[in-house]
């Protein structure tokens, strides 16, 4: 039998944890909380966790600086933010902190399994990908050690990298990439922009010229193409 996904929701509103708990421990996980910042940042970063739900306001230190600090010390944890704000800025501010995901309040209990689901799934795949990914203008990413060279790259971002690797013959639809690294059931449009921002911050990382991309091109209404060195 295999053990117990252990996760850790961090949320100061009651009612909601306890839901969350409820909900999670129904679904067979094992789960510890915290309603204060700072504990809950001892808790991610001692706990060894599958999976951390943050909430963004908290007293102490808020969600997005509890993002920041584990990914100072774990790039791979995954974390999926519970966020009450749902503007554009917030999102991408996440996002840039290195969330794997986020779910706006008021949130679907069902959505919010999928998506820790999602998350989990991915993060325990990937052990028969491609070890480096050489790419066309010269640049070789390590998929195992999520870097090339001193850059280093999320989970999340390594798996976009890795599904436009194995379909590095076509372009692939933002919709298709939602589906497939996200775990996006339905779409909206806020989400799809989820896609661009993912794929702006991989250009900062991995293009000479950010703004005249060469390695991920954008194909004219079909998507965005990974372009790989010729073998
Ligand atoms: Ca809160």
């Amino acid at each position: 039998m295999t053990r117990k996904a252990r996760l850790l929701i961090v949320e100061d509103e009651a009612a909601i944890r306890n839901g969350l708990v409820d909900v999670f421990v129904y679904h067979g996980y094992e789960v510890e909380t915290a309603e204060h910042g700072e504990v809950g940042l001892r808790m991610a970063k001692g706990g060894n966790f599958d999976l951390i739900l943050l909430d963004v306001m908290l007293p102490g230190i808020d969600g997005f600086e509890i993002c920041n600090r584990i990914r100072q010390q774990d790039r791979q944890q995954p974390v999926i933010m519970l966020t009450a704000k749902s503007s554009d800025e917030d999102i991408v501010q996440g996002l840039t902190l290195g969330a794997d995901d986020y779910v706006a309040k008021p949130f679907s209990v069902t959505q919010l399994v999928l998506r820790v689901q999602a998350v989990l799934r991915r993060s325990g795949i990937d052990e028969d990908a491609a070890r480096e990914i050489h790419l066309v203008n010269g640049v070789v990413i390590d998929s195992v050690n999520l870097c090339a060279g001193d850059t280093a790259f999320t989970r999340r971002e390594m798996d976009l990298l890795l599904y436009l690797c194995k379909q590095a013959d076509r372009p692939v639809a933002r919709e298709e990439l939602l589906a497939r690294v996200w775990g996006y059931a339905n779409h909206m449009e806020i989400e799809t922009r989820t896609v661009d921002i993912h794929i702006a911050k991989l250009r900062r990382k991995i293009e000479k010229d950010p703004a005249n991309p060469q390695a991920i091109v954008t194909v004219r209404g079909a998507g965005y193409r990974l372009m790989l060195q010729a073998q």
